[in-house]
């Protein structure tokens, strides 16, 4: 008999003994019984003996064979997460695993089914069928575009499924299974590929090339580079240099909405590569299959959302982390960790390099790379040589005539594109229709009876809604407290934006992208057909519309509300702004058209807009720096959250200032702040509360966090949710 120590989803910080009759491989998955149940694990560890007494230890049910053991070198990564950022180590073992590969059956490779057209279906021509039949004509019009599976199909329809077998009877449509490819280049050495070489590298970029492929072992590069810079572009070479060598590339990107984009792409400049994608948009089956094809060596390129940080790469070579400043690569729940973070300690462990990319680094790598801990590359010129970075110009809303939100200025600069056939787009960071609906009466505010928050108005459906919580009303027709039917909606969201425009611009067409828009109707991708096509004139959106996408046409960019963020309460906020704003000021004049933003403000002098106008991301970030080194914050602090929230406010207050004093009394090297509300102090009925650890040195924090954990796991506290954030983002 052996004994095998197994790692199991539950929140304990322990692994479990069983016995095993024959051997059991490190990394196998097993079934074991668990209290009254079965669960599956995976084996950490083979022993010859444990402290568990005989008659309470139990066997082993199974060893499961169908899917390879995970690798030693990724059981020590998931160990060090579990350490760092105390998760139980059996959850995060367990949450990195594709979830077919969680389930206690056994996993039956069935085969995705992709879905084509015919050679009947492509003779179809599409304007002559039949328009009653929406959804088979979505669904062609569709697979004209691209080969889908059913959970792509699905999104167009829910009957997609139904519709498709009709079509199959039709002979319009069929479908292929994906399964493995045959894997012959498993062993790594050279492998011969096609490149498709389309540009030629500017000096700058050739070094940055040159700068990354150069050293051998581990070294973290920070590629700074403005936008329009071609950072792709130094992506794709870097990439062609490991493919030549047989290595393996991680490229995580912060958005799901950026993976196909990105993946045809890479695609159009690889063809014969095999590049595989990881992400959670996918169906569990093919999420498995991408994630065997990882582990197996088949796939070359893996690019991904922050879960597949956790893929198995045995013969990874590089890491690339894109947008590395952005908050998306840091989960917010479960295992909270930083993909970003966590890629870097990856590389680390396997001496391979890693390049962070961004035009606006966080302040964290911007000081690590400052400090010599990482190497600094730039690129300061764009890759289109003609193309000019975006004058910026601040609209000061104090002296201007104001629209519901939208300056005079600002409508004129559209009205002058529109006559051009140029795009404008105009970022408001809020959807909706108003953020409040207010009484002219009383001063009544719509707020949420569940939420400290208030609810949204949203006209299109004439409703009251909880951006927290999800709850909703009817808008009431007169005020809840004293009947006075003069209610109006106060500030600006989207859907306002878009209506105040409908009615200056009567044959403008105006496409609004925010979360409501997006969710079912036309999808995110059609609408950027639209925008590409030159079939938008006016493009109203939040942050969806940001990130790293390039809108030929576009020359004008309006900012309408960014004052909140410059005297915010969570520190990171003007970083975040700037950010934000860099980025959607980069949209504007990528093409040969010279791009312009105009910001409307309160503060036009604020250093924020001033170093956005010249374009001074390190001025910026050195002011930002030193205001944080006075203030004691991040980078030069290191900072860990527990959070509580519970229904009644005693118990939460109760925990964590029970958990403080046992804090405070183990006497390390922290700061142990008060106990304070959290940024909205009740959610969905509950009161939520929080408290700051601050350390100077990570070591510390890590030490405290080790001894300080265990007293918490003792505290009572059943009718509560607490949870310990290491190097939080969200304040
Ligand atoms: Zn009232
Ligand atoms: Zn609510």
């Amino acid at each position: 008999m052996n004994i095998v120590r197994v790692a199991l989803d539950v929140p304990l910080s322990s692994l479990f003994d069983y016995t095993v009759e024959g051997s059991v491989a490190v990394g196998q998955r097993v079934i074991v019984p668990f209290g009254r149940r079965q669960m599956v694990g995976v084996a950490m560890d083979c022993l010859a003996t444990t402290d568990v007494p005989p008659e309470r230890i139990k066997p082993v049910r199974q060893v499961l064979h169908d899917s390879a053991p995970l690798s030693g070198e990724l059981l020590d990564l998931l160990r060090f997460c579990s350490d760092y950022y105390r998760y139980p180590i059996g959850q995060t073992v367990m949450s990195a695993l594709p979830s077919r590969l969680r389930s206690d059956k056994p996993v039956i490779s069935k085969p995705v089914l992709i879905y084509r057209l015919s050679a009947r279906g492509a003779a179809l021509d599409l304007d002559i069928f039949p328009k009653r039949r929406v959804v088979q004509l979505r669904i062609l019009t569709k697979l004209a575009e691209e080969p889908c599976n059913l959970a792509q199909l699905r999104t167009l329809s829910v009957t997609a499924g139904a519709q498709l077998k009709v079509m199959m009877a039709e002979g319009w449509v069929e479908n292929v299974a994906l399964t493995k490819p045959h894997i012959s280049s498993c062993g790594g050495g050279a492998q011969q590929h096609t490149f498709n070489n389309v540009h030629t590298l500017t000096d700058e970029q050739l070094q940055a090339v040159d700068a990354v492929t150069q050293p051998s072992g581990y070294a973290c590069f920070l590629l700074h580079g403005i936008t329009g810079s071609g950072k792709t572009e130094v992506y794709v070479h870097l990439m062609h240099q490991v493919l030549q060598r047989g290595g393996q590339v991680l490229l995580l990107v912060p958005e799901i909405n950026l993976t196909p984009q990105l993946e045809s792409y890479f695609r159009s400049r690889f063809p014969d590569v095999n590049l595989t994608s990881l992400h959670s948009g996918l169906s569990e089956g093919e999420r498995l299959l991408n994630w065997q094809q990882a582990q197996e060596g088949a796939a070359q390129v893996v690019l991904g959302t922050r879960l597949s940080v956790f893929a198995e790469l045995p013969r990874l070579a590089l890491i690339i982390v894109d947008e590395e400043h952005d908050s998306s690569f840091k989960q917010q729940d479960g295992l909270r960790y930083s993909a970003r973070d966590v890629a870097i300690f990856r590389a680390s462990q396997r001496g391979v390099p890693i390049v962070l990319g961004s035009a606006t680094p966080s302040l964290e790598s911007y000081h690590n790379a400052q400090s010599g801990r990482y190497r600094m590359i730039r690129l300061t010129g764009r890759a289109l040589a003609e193309a000019r970075l975006p004058a910026v110009r601040c609209i000061n809303i104090n002296q201007t005539v104001m629209h519901h939100g939208i300056s005079e200025n600002l409508l004129r600069e559209i009205g002058l594109r529109i006559a051009l056939k140029e795009q404008s787009l105009l970022f408001i960071n809020r959807r909706g229709y108003a953020p409040v609906l207010m009484c002219g009466g009383c001063g009544w505010l719509s707020g949420c009876k569940n939420c400290a928050g208030k609810m949204v108005l949203h006209l299109n459906d004439k409703r009251l809604r909880c951006h927290h919580c999800g709850y909703q009303l009817h808008v009431p027709h007169s005020c809840p407290d004293c009947g006075n039917a003069d209610l109006h909606p106060v500030g600006s969201g989207t859907q306002r934006v878009e209506s105040v425009l409908q009615e200056r611009f009567p044959e403008a067409r105006i496409l609004r992208v925010d979360r409501d828009s997006t969710r079912n109707k036309r999808t995110w991708k059609t609408m950027r057909e639209q925008i590409h096509a030159n079939e938008v004139d006016i493009l109203v959106g939040t942050q969806m519309l940001v990130k790293g996408h390039d809108f030929p046409a576009l020359t004008l960019v309006g900012v309408l509300n960014p004052d909140s963020a410059l005297y915010s309460s969570d520190f990171r906020a003007a970083e975040k702004l700037f950010a934000q704003l860099v980025q959607v000021g980069g949209r504007a004049g990528r093409a040969n058209k010279p791009g312009e933003v105009l910001i409307q403000t309160a503060f036009p002098d604020h250093p924020l807009f001033r170093a956005l106008q010249s374009h001074d991301f390190d001025g910026w970030a050195a002011s930002q720096l030193s205001e944080r080194k006075m203030a004691g914050f991040p980078p030069f602090m290191y900072q860990a959250m527990l959070r509580a929230e519970g229904k009644q406010e005693q118990e939460v207050y109760g925990f964590l200032n029970t958990a403080r004093t046992a804090g405070v009394a183990l006497q390390h090297k922290v700061a142990i702040l008060g106990v304070v509300p959290a940024a909205l102090p009740r959610r969905a009925n509950h009161v939520r509360a929080q408290l700051l650890i601050q350390g100077e040195k990570r070591k510390d924090l890590q030490h405290f966090l080790r001894a300080w954990q265990p007293l918490m796991d003792a505290l009572p506290a059943k009718k509560l949710r607490w949870s310990l954030d290491v190097d939080p983002l969200e304040f």
